[in-house]
């Protein structure tokens, strides 16, 4: 018997979903709450490395990946000079083993619709534009009551909301992300056929260019700088902030920048850090994903870590009898110090730029690619 018998996920989000699909595909009864409206409408692109690959074949949705996305097995180095020279092809480490590819670049909002179609295919029950309004959990359920007024009884609610999880406030954690110290713009547009890898210019005006194949026809580039308050600009100003900077960039940049013309495919984040301290549940609430830790995607590994929560949660749940004190502890032992590490390596490769320092950049890769290559 498993642990639990129905779940409430809240979150549609990689780990939401992941976990839904999981716990669907044996039996579980699964409800699966998402605030927005709708899903797999938005977004710019997301490079999912080898592990987080991994985890979407174990979910069942390689093929359809593999037929969204973009794979490639090498990163560039190119110079922020005029011919935006390259300096270097390295290939990439496959970190899900050497039958899946290095990267794929996707579409997120095809992403997420790969994602939620397969967990309805499975079963679950997803609800839009629904939130939790409250949960109150007892040793054997929980209690929620949702946004619409309507109500459930569950064995376990997953809290896959988010870096701003209201979850997370919900059960008493008052841990929230900190900046990390820079922002980037990204923008989401045409792929020219030079775009086959994700190459990186580091220097010029800002500290990293690039830019991601995300399927035949589309990429994502991006521009990482010193985090700045860019929220007063329209987004006709955010797209010409944007291509102003990327004037100093060449190489396929030349073919980018021209195409960077819509300002709705453009968008401006900080870097954020957080690390929940373990344990990452209270009772029969528990956190994944970025509710529970959260990294600048200077490693691009926080869609691989939230897929990897969620199946070693599934796993969990359907291996043991009960939710309990052996089941939590098993889910930090597996968790805790992998994510933490993630986190911490993304946050130095940002800080020595930021503090304009080298440092051993390769050293720390091969540290978290050894890590990664592990099954979670
Ligand atoms: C600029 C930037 C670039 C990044 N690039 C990469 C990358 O290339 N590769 C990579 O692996 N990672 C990348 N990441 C990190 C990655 O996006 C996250 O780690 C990943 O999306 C986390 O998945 P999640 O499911 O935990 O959270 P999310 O993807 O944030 O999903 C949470 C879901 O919960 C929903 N939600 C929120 N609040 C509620 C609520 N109260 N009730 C119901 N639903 C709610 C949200 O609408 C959302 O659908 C990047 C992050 C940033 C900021």
């Amino acid at each position: 018997m498993p642990a639990v018998n129905n779940v409430l996920v809240v979150g549609a989000g990689l780990a939401g979903t992941a976990t839904a699909i999981g716990l669907a595909a044996a039996g579980i009864a699964v409800d699966l709450t998402e605030v927005k409206p709708e899903v797999g409408t938005a977004g710019s692109g997301i490079t999912m490395q080898g592990n987080g690959l991994r985890e979407l074949r174990r979910l069942g949705v390689w093929n359809e990946v593999q037929a969204a996305g973009y794979a490639f097995n090498s990163v560039g180095l190119r110079a922020p000079d005029p011919a935006g020279t390259l300096l270097a092809e390295i290939p990439d480490a496959r970190t899900g083993g050497p039958d899946l590819p290095a990267t794929v670049g996707l579409p997120r909002a095809a992403l997420a619709r790969i994602l939620t179609d397969r967990a309805e295919a499975e079963g679950a029950k997803l609800r839009l534009g629904t939130s939790v309004r409250s949960l109150e959990a007892s040793e054997h359920a929980v209690d929620v009551v949702f946004s619409n007024g309507s109500a459930g009884r569950y064995d376990l609610v997953v809290g896959a909301d988010g870096i701003r999880s209201a979850t997370r406030r919900m059960i008493g954690i008052t841990d929230e992300p900190r900046p990390a110290g820079m922002g980037a713009f990204r923008a989401f547009g045409p792929r020219p056929a030079s775009v086959t890898r994700t190459d990186l210019i580091y220097g010029g005006p800002s500290y990293i260019a690039g830019y991601c194949p995300t399927s035949e026809d589309t990429l994502y580039a991006y521009i990482v700088e010193d985090a700045r308050d860019r929220s007063g600009l329209s987004p006709a100003q955010l797209l010409a902030a944007m291509r102003e900077l990327a004037l100093a960039y060449h190489g396929p940049w030349d073919e980018i920048r021209p195409t960077l013309t819509d300002p709705d495919a453009v968008s401006y984040t900080k870097f954020e850090a957080l690390v929940v301290p373990a344990p990452w549940n209270r009772g029969r609430v528990v956190l994944i994903g970025d509710a529970a830790h959260a990294c600048p995607p200077t490693i691009a590994q926080g869609g691989a870590q939230a897929l990897e929560d969620a199946a070693v949660l599934t796993e969990l749940l359907l291996d043991r009898p009960a939710v309990d004190d052996a089941l939590w502890a098993a889910f930090t032992a597996r968790r805790f110090d992998r994510a933490k590490t993630v986190v911490e390596a993304s946050c130095q490769l940002g800080q020595w730029q930021l503090d304009h320092q080298q440092g051993d950049v390769p050293g720390l890769l091969a540290t978290i690619t050894a890590l990664v290559s592990q099954p979670a």
